[in-house]
């Protein structure tokens, strides 16, 4: 089943902090709505210590993280479910940290991330985050970019001889695939 969940901001924002719903695995009352950081640089998804004994979870596992003034504590590892809209992660295993003195009580990291696939756009001064799960294809902007030069020569060269098709070779004509491309300057309408 492919899920995905969207996110527009109102603004660009450098932080992306978004609504998390967490379960225990299984028990569907004991659902909580926490305020999730996106973070690239965490390998793994934290919860609010005072979150977590809220909840009741137990430690299933202990792990050493470095915290505080370089310390390394030993901290809790819960086994929760995760929910954004219809993404779901029906079992991870999350680290428990104090984060009562932060505007977010969850950390999404990367063992979140690699379930599929994520995106961050900032078009017309708006940041949005986007993800799926599964992973469906590949995103290369610098292979978007290459084509579409190699593509316009090509289109200029052919158009003079009359012919109007894409050079991409999709069959259709240049204004109804490559030429109607986010990388070309938009034709004015009238
Ligand atoms: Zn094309």
């Amino acid at each position: 089943m492919i899920t995905a969940h969207t996110k527009h901001f109102d603004t660009i924002v450098r932080r992306m902090i978004i609504p998390c719903e967490i379960a225990i695995p299984g028990e569907e009352n004991s659902r909580q709505t926490l305020s999730a950081l996106w973070d690239t640089g965490a390998t793994s998804t934290c919860i609010s210590q005072e979150v977590a004994e809220t909840m009741g979870l137990k430690p299933e596992d202990f792990t050493p993280v470095i915290g505080m003034e370089n310390k390394t504590i030993e901290a809790p590892l819960y086994s929760i479910q995760i929910s954004m809209g219809s993404f779901i992660i029906p079992y991870i295993q999350v680290i428990g940290l104090p984060m009562s003195s932060h505007e977010h009580n969850m950390i999404l990291g990367m063992d979140v991330m690699v379930h599929g696939d994520v995106s961050i756009t900032n078009h017309n001064g708006k940041t949005t985050l986007s993800f799926r799960q599964p992973s469906l294809e590949t995103i290369d902007y610098s292979k978007e970019v290459r084509d579409i030069k190699r593509y316009t020569t090509m289109h200029m060269a052919w158009q003079k001889q009359g012919n109007q098709k894409c050079p991409c070779g999709s069959g259709k004509l240049w204004d109804n695939c490559h030429g109607n491309s986010v990388y070309l300057p938009k034709k004015a309408k009238y």
